[in-house]
């Protein structure tokens, strides 16, 4: 069961208004089965955009962030908790431990190290909750790619390039975390 699912993405819109669109129909498609958000805790870009649009649909939106960037007032004030760390290493962790399910938008190199973070954790045993991506406009095609090619060049095993999915659409990418986590029904149900 999903309950709540972190949702890395740029703290900029991008260049193309699908990416906006793109986080918008995420966070309605989580919200619509009732699933809440954990994020950077910024107001900035899609961040922004993810938070306000969970947050208008009435499911908790928790936004962990270092200190030094609260200071630095870009931290979203309306959501619904904002945790503080000390630094990005704890910030990083926290979102891990509180969320379900890891979902990477399109974003920068921000959202590329937490996306590769939670690849990584998953490999080595760390946690065992899928991580997926949403490829808006094929955004994440040369990164898919080099996974593949991690796996060719014998780096990565196949089932470990499996522990991450790929979705064109935020519903299909929905639909798809939802039927992963789904409680199995027992052999004499
Ligand atoms: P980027 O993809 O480089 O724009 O970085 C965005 C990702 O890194 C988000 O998923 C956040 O968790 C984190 N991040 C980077 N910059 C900020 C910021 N100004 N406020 C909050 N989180 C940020």
């Amino acid at each position: 069961m999903i309950r709540r699912v972190a949702v890395y993405c740029g703290s900029n819109v991008g260049a193309d208004p699908s990416f906006a669109e793109a986080a918008r129909d995420l966070a309605t498609a989580l919200a619509s089965r009732g699933i809440g958000v954990v994020y950077g805790g910024g107001r900035s870009g899609l961040m922004g955009v993810v938070a306000d649009t969970a947050l208008a649909h009435g499911v908790d939106v928790v936004g962990v962030m270092p200190t030094h960037l609260v200071r630095r007032e870009i931290a979203h004030e309306g959501i619904t908790e904002l945790h503080e760390t000390a630094t990005m290493h704890e910030r990083k962790a926290m979102m891990v431990e509180l969320a379900d399910a890891y979902v990477a938008l399109p974003g920068g190199v921000g959202t590329l190290e937490e996306l590769s973070e939670v690849l990584s954790w998953a490999r080595i045993g760390l946690h065992a909750k899928p991580v997926a991506v949403l490829n808006t406009g094929g955004f994440y095609h040369h990164l898919l790619e080099f996974l593949d090619q991690m796996v060719v060049s014998g780096f990565i095993r196949p089932h470990e390039r499996e522990m991450v999915s790929d979705h064109a659409t935020p519903e299909g990418l929905v639909e798809a975390l939802c039927a992963a986590t789904a409680p199995r029904p027992t052999e004499d149900a």
